[in-house]
Order: C-alpha cells, then structure tokens, then sequence
C-alpha cells in the first residue's frame, strides 16, 4: 500500500545525484554554487556564540518576523502584521505543504498549472483531494479561459508560481486583471502564489500578489530566503497570508515543525538590517546574458528567460531522444547535468526542452558552455 503510489523519485534529486555519480557539471538542481555574502557568514559566526540556540516561537522569531513586514512594505508596500499574518518556514517547500494541508479538504478540487513545479501535487493528493491540470498557452502564459471553465464549487484552490519555475516566465498587468474577475465570479476559492523568484526578475518587474488589493486577502504567498538570499542548504523561507487563512496554518505548522532552525532565523534577521534586495535581479540578469552570449553559438536554441535563475533550451536541432534519455547522455557522454522539461507536465509532454542553473560562478558557466558547445 502507499498513500502516493504514482509519485516518484523528484528529478531534482535524481539528476544532481547522477551528476555526483558521473563528476559532472551539475546545472540540474536550482541552486548556487559560488560562496555565500561574508556579511551573511560573520553575522553566523558571531551569533553562535550568543544565547540563540533554544525554540523560537512558533510562528518565527519576533525580531524576524518583524524585519519580514519591513521588508513587504519596503518591496510591495504592503502592510502586513507580524504577529499574525507572517509564518517562517523550513524554506517553501513546507510553506506550500503547510498552506495545502491547512486549507484543502477531502473531495476539493486544487487548479495547477501545467507544466508546474513537482511540489504541488503530492500535498494535494495527502488531502485526499484532486489536483485538476490546465495547460499554459504554448508561449506558457495561463489560459484564462481554461482555467475559469475548470473552476467550480468544488474548487478550493488556484496555485500560481510568478516568476515560472522552469519556463521563466513572469504574469504580466492583463494576466492578474483576469485573475481578480474570476475571483470575483468565484469568492470561495484562495490562492496559493509561490513567489520563491520574486527577486529575479530581469526586464520587466515582477508583479506580487502583495500588491493586488482584490486578491491578497484570499492568497497565501510563498518566499524562499534560500533563493533570495543564495542559501537554499538553510532551508528558510516564509508564508504571508490574511489572519483567517493564517490561523488555519499554524494549527498545521506546529505540528510538523512547531519551529524553525533558531540560529537562521536570528542570522536572517540581523542580515536584513545591512543587505539590501535591488541588485538581486541585476545580479542575475548579467549571469543569464553571459550564459546566454556563451550558448549562442552552440546548436542549443535558448528560449525567453524573464525570471528565475534557470535558463530553457530546446535541443531539437541536436537529437530525437526523450528529453530525459537526452539529460542521461549529456551527464555521461557531455559532463554537464540538465533537467528534462518533460518531468515538469503531467502527462510527461515532451518537447525536447531541457533546463539549465545559470546561478553558478562564471568559471563554471564557461566550462559548461565549452562542453555544450561540442555538441
Ligand atoms: N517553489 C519553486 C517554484 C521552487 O523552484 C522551489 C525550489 N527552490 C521551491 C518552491 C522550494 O523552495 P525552498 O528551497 O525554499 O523550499
Ligand atoms: N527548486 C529547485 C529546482 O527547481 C529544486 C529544489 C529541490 O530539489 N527540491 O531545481
């Protein structure tokens, strides 16, 4: 018996695990690999001497919570209260668990997108409720249409992931213009927004759903210190929601974790009095070009990247195989470590599109290039 028998292994695990296996370069798995701000690492080494090693409150260490609502008004202007409208969590992934299992109940329906991140689904299923798919246009912007026509009394939840994990894609003005009618035709149902990219935004800025009056009373937005911050090993992020979905939450959190790591969430805190969040998005925005000028000579075809640190090219010209046997071959016969785009669909769609990590030092992006490039 198993409570999740059609879920598997994530790609994520199983591609930087066969990259390990094969001493590949690993541009699979969404993480940095170029050191931590020292600023970041002082403040640790100064608090772990000081009397910070004992639970915090459950929903987060006070002083963090507090710098957490400077830091939405700073970013949306948005006031949000501390005490009851913020949770720090074990990083997104248990933020998105977390709301899930809190807020669906048995029989709901939850509306995902596809192709979506692999961590909506199987919190869905532990409901015992039914995640309904709606594809995204074929340029990945969402289907409105669709999506409305698949929303009914038994919809309890919309998830959205802005910027898009993998395709990079941002929602634009028009794109929440159409969300706020639909929850006007439809006010039972919330909205979970996984915003873990919110600071990665290139040309056009990212919009939140902290600033659209007509939807963040009835949404859960999802944050990642681990991507803002390029500490996604500390697993630290947070959960901004209305008292009323919030109190629902932290029934669910304080029994899964009842607290987070105290030593992040004080390092955290003191950080976010000296680091300031406006050069995140250039900073990656020169990674992305730089990969980018150094993939344009190769038979890859790089697709529009707007958000996220993850860069999609289509390999059509190269080879006919499934893209997750083309990711195999490029581990072992290449040396550089993608993920297939496929795993992301749910019927496994495959467009011959794989995923690179551009979030890497630039050592590591010239090598991976010179490698790409061969083929
Ligand atoms: N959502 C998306 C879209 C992601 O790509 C990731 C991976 N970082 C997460 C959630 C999980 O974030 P965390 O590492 O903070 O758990
Ligand atoms: N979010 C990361 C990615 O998309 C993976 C995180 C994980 O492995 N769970 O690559």
């Amino acid at each position: 018996m198993s409570k999740l028998p059609n879920t598997i292994t994530s790609i994520f695990t199983v591609m930087s695990k066969m990259a390990a296996e094969y001493n590949a370069i690993n541009l699979s798995q969404g993480f940095p690999n170029f050191p931590i701000d020292e600023k970041l690492t002082a403040i640790v080494a100064q608090l772990a001497n000081e009397d910070i090693h004992q639970y915090t409150p459950m929903a987060g260490y006070p002083p963090l919570l507090s710098k957490i609502a400077s830091l939405v008004a700073y970013s949306y202007q948005r006031t949000v209260q501390a005490e009851t409208e913020i949770l720090v969590t074990t990083g997104a992934t248990q933020g998105i668990f977390t709301s899930i299992q809190a807020l669906v109940e048995s029989e709901d329906e939850v509306i995902i997108l596809d192709p979506s991140y692999d961590s909506y689904e199987a919190p869905i299923l532990l409901c015992n409720a039914k995640p309904v798919r709606v594809a995204l246009n074929d340029d990945y912007t969402p289907n409105w249409e669709n999506i409305e026509a698949a929303c009914s009394a038994k919809t309890k939840m919309i998830i959205i992931n802005n910027p898009h994990n993998p395709t990079g894609k941002i929602l634009n003005e028009a794109d929440f213009e159409a969300l706020e009618t639909l929850f006007e035709k439809f006010p039972k149902i919330i909205l979970l927004s996984d915003e873990v990219y919110e600071y990665i935004t290139f040309e056009e800025k990212h919009i939140s759903i902290h600033t659209r009056e007509l939807l963040r009373n009835r949404a859960v937005v999802a944050s990642s210190f681990g991507k803002t911050f390029h500490i996604t090993g500390w697993k630290i992020g947070y959960l901004v929601a209305p008292e009323h979905l919030m109190k629902e939450i932290k029934k669910v959190h304080q029994f899964l974790v009842f607290s987070v790591n105290s030593l992040s969430q004080a390092a955290i805190s003191d950080y976010l009095d000296i680091v300031s969040v406006d050069e995140i998005g250039s900073f990656y925005q020169q990674k992305r070009d730089y990969f980018r000028q150094l993939l344009s000579k190769s038979r890859f075809k790089l697709m529009p990247c707007e958000g996220t640190y993850f860069q999609v090219v289509s390999y059509e010209a190269i080879s006919n195989e499934n893209d997750v046997d083309f990711c195999k071959h490029l581990i072992i016969e290449h040396g550089v470590a993608a993920i297939p785009i496929s795993n992301f669909y749910e019927k496994g769609k495959d467009l011959h599109l794989i995923r690179f990590c551009f979030a890497k030092d630039n050592a590591t992006l010239e090598e991976a290039a010179r490698r790409l490039y061969k083929i």
